[in-house]
Order: C-alpha cells, then sequence, then structure tokens
C-alpha cells in the first residue's frame, strides 16, 4: 500500500491518496471537490482511493 500526499494546484486543498497495488481498481478520473480541477487519471491497474484532509483556504477566490 502506497500513501501520498497530493495538494490541488488551483485551490490549495489537501488529499490523502492510497493505492493498493494488489487491488484492481477501475478506469476513471479525480476530480477536486472544492474546484473540479482534475487530479488523476486511473488507468485501472490498482485500486486508489482519495480522501480530503485539508480544505481549501479560500473558497471561490483565485489569485
Ligand atoms: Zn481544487
Amino acid at each position: 500500500m502506497k500513501k501520498t500526499d497530493v495538494t490541488c494546484s488551483e485551490c490549495g486543498a489537501g488529499f490523502r491518496r492510497i493505492e493498493l497495488e494488489t487491488q484492481r481498481g477501475s478506469k476513471g478520473e479525480y476530480h477536486c471537490p472544492a474546484c473540479g480541477e482534475l487530479l488523476e487519471k486511473f488507468d485501472g491497474n490498482a485500486l486508489v482511493a482519495y480522501r480530503l484532509t485539508i480544505q481549501p483556504s479560500i473558497k471561490g477566490v483565485r489569485d
């Protein structure tokens, strides 16, 4: 199991990404729930789960 931290480049939200290489996932995409930015495309070779750990600091406002 691989655990990594991912930060959304658009809104600054933080995620814990968990990858289970021994399990097959499904093909698809994961988008930031706060702003909709594409964070990752899944190829289905591993099961990947995202959990929001840091809320975006400023909602709806961008530099
Ligand atoms: Zn975002």
